[in-house]
């Protein structure tokens, strides 16, 4: 009864005694109908609040006091930091059931949160938020303080609230009313939204985790640490997640945001310094990099099992806009300055997150006046940003890798051809017959031929070094128009070439190579004012299945073939069945004669050279 009688107290004060100068304009405040909340109503403009003085002010104190203002957007960003704040408002449950409500702030940090319900009849119901209640144990699931209270079918009740703040930083003046059936909604959404997200982060983390093991890569390792930081951050953000992960750990919503922040915060500079190829580039920046890592790793591992809230706070704080913004400037000078395109995912990334950090800390130490939005939201809005972020980064890995792909192509290419002439060298030639026997195209109708130049050093000493350049140049443009791209011309080294082609008879195979040596013959070399005529030998050999007929045993065997031809006056193509004493023929896969007839001299200078 005296507390009815207080509360009738309290309203006729709220209403009549208090003046306009003091508090402001006044709103009757009406009882917000059961039946009007859907899910969930903002309380500015129909509740009140009061900021307590002394310290342990009773319910009933509270409700005598004259200091209530009216709760609106003038009063939300109100600054208020180690305080003990109460709020009130009233309820009527409009229907012929129970109803049960649920009281939550947004702020997550709140020291404590109890919620009374004061009936007409005098009795008082009252629900307590422990938030040092391990996360599992708490009767709601909610990422901020919240209480339930349950008001009987017909009552009317006056809902009192009373919070505080104990840290340095300013909280805002809210509650939200949510409906039962609204509250079980969003928390099933929250769990279905941090399930979402942390699966995208945790697939990608284990993704590039194993892909950098894999690869040896260990920027991909880091950036890998860097996103399950990124994902502990939100999980511990995320109550409700935190009751699926780690049920029982009180201290974990409190603290572990620090040191997850510290992870997060080492891995990033530590990505940034690897991916930037810091070391190489920025010594300077790279020693500077390497303390901060060292730094945050002792942080990390500090954070861990001690319990420092305000040194951890500030330095979350600090790394919070000190880390974005550093690394955006280091991948904006990679991108620019270095060349390193793949830096410009990362200029974007940490350029958003830099802006977004300023944006929390100024809605956190309330800076921003006209921005009232709760800090539940820009929370989730952060942490969607830094996924998004986190995929920037993992476009900037994968255009790296693009990169190395493209430079290891090259690579290879030039490993694999001759500078002068184009044609594949030695190993590009091993590499295609190798790709022909993996193929099965190998022996197939195919047939090798042994090209070498005859007289060239006769070329190289009558006219030049680069003369006789531009005649093997001329060669390689000759066999490239006269084979095709599945054919393999390739130079073996000095002046001789080496042909894989198809060919569907022996008749065939001698009349390309024949072709081949009339062309060369018929197109004299133009050379700084002269022709040059040039003529060529070759030896050609069917490519048979057997033991004894590997490419090297089919070279040599060309290469028989190809003296032959030599000794019989050169400009001539001469098949290896065509000679009589080496033993068994093509196909046969037997000895080959290694040591062929010495070689008639060669041509007189005067039958190659054509002066113009
Ligand atoms: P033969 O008819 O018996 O084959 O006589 P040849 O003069 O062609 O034979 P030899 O093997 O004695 O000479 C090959 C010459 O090729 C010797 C070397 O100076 C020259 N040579 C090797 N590689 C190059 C090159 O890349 N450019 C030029 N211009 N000459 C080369
Ligand atoms: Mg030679
Ligand atoms: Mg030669």
């Amino acid at each position: 009864m005296p507390g009815r009688l207080s509360l009738y107290v309290l309203l006729a004060c709220l209403t009549m005694v208090a003046s306009p100068a003091d508090c402001g304009e006044r709103s009757a405040l009406g009882p917000i109908a059961l039946s009007s909340i859907e899910s969930d109503t903002g309380l500015l403009d129909r509740s009140e609040f009061l900021v307590e003085t002394g310290a342990g002010m009773s319910l009933d104190a509270a409700l005598r006091s004259h200091g209530w203002e009216l709760a609106t957007k003038a009063t939300f960003k109100r600054g208020l930091t180690e305080a003990q704040i109460w709020m009130h408002f009233a309820v009527l449950n409009d229907s012929d059931e129970a109803r049960k409500i649920v009281v939550t702030h947004d702020i997550m940090r709140l020291t404590d949160f109890t919620a009374y319900a004061v009936f007409e009849d005098g009795q008082t119901e009252r629900a307590d938020y422990d938030p040092m209640l391990p996360y599992v144990d708490r009767p709601l699931a909610y990422a901020g303080p919240a209480a339930a209270l349950t008001v009987p079918a017909g009552e009317r009740a006056e809902v009192v609230v009373r919070f505080g703040n104990s840290h340095p930083i300013p909280i805002h003046l809210n509650l939200r009313l949510w409906s039962e059936s609204g509250f079980d909604r969003h928390t099933v959404a929250n769990t279905a939204f941090f399930v979402f997200w942390i699966g995208c982060l945790a697939t990608a983390a284990c993704f590039w985790f194993l892909y950098g093991l894999f690869m040896r890569q260990a920027r991909m390792i880091v950036y890998a640490v860097y996103m399950t930081g990124v994902a502990c951050t939100y999980v511990i953000f995320s109550g409700v997640g935190l009751q699926l992960l780690f049920p029982g750990n009180s201290w974990f919503q409190h603290l572990g945001f620090n040191w997850a922040m510290f992870l997060l915060t080492g891995s990033a500079f530590e990505f940034a310094r690897r991916h930037l190829d810091i070391e190489r580039l920025h010594p300077r920046h790279n020693q500077v990099l390497r303390v901060a890592v060292a730094f945050y790793a002792i942080a990390t591992v500090l954070a861990f099992p001690t319990k420092l809230p305000t040194a951890e706070t500030a330095l979350t704080y600090f790394s919070l806009i000190s880390m974005p913004l550093y690394i955006t400037w280091l991948s904006w000078t990679a991108w620019r300055r270095d060349g390193l395109r793949y830096a410009s995912w990362m200029v974007v990334g940490w350029g958003s997150v830099s802006l977004s950090s300023l944006v929390i800390i100024c809605v956190s130490a309330e800076f921003i006046p006209f921005l009232s939005v709760s800090h539940i939201f820009v929370a989730r809005l952060t942490f969607v940003g830094m996924v998004f972020e986190s995929l920037l980064l993992s476009a900037s890995l994968a255009q790296w890798l693009r990169g190395q792909e493209v430079r290891r192509v090259a690579a290879e290419h030039a490993a694999s051809r001759d500078a002068l002439t184009g044609l594949l060298n030695r190993r590009g030639f091993d590499n295609q017959v190798l790709h022909l026997k993996q193929g099965g195209l190998w022996p197939g109708k195919l047939w090798l031929a042994l090209i070498d130049l005859d007289g060239f050093k006769n070329i190289n000493d009558t006219f030049s070094h680069g003369a006789g350049d531009s005649v093997l140049t001329h060669l390689a443009a000759l066999l490239r128009r006269e084979f095709r791209a599945n054919d393999v011309t390739a130079r073996f080294g000095g002046e001789e070439f080496v042909l894989l082609f198809e060919a569907e008879s022996d008749a065939a195979a001698r009349s390309v190579a024949e072709r081949v040596r009339q062309r060369f013959a018929d197109t004299p070399t133009r050379y700084e004012g002269a022709m040059i005529a040039h003529t060529l030998s070759a030896g050609l050999v069917r490519v048979a299945a057997g033991p004894n007929r590997d490419e090297a045993t089919l070279i040599a065997m060309a290469d028989t073939a190809l003296y032959e031809a030599k000794r019989a006056g050169r400009n001539r193509v001469r098949a290896y069945s065509d000679i009589p004493d080496v033993g068994p023929q093509d196909g046969q896969g037997d000895a080959i004669n290694p040591e062929p007839a010495p070689l008639n001299a060669p041509p007189a200078l005067d039958a190659v050279i054509v002066r113009s």
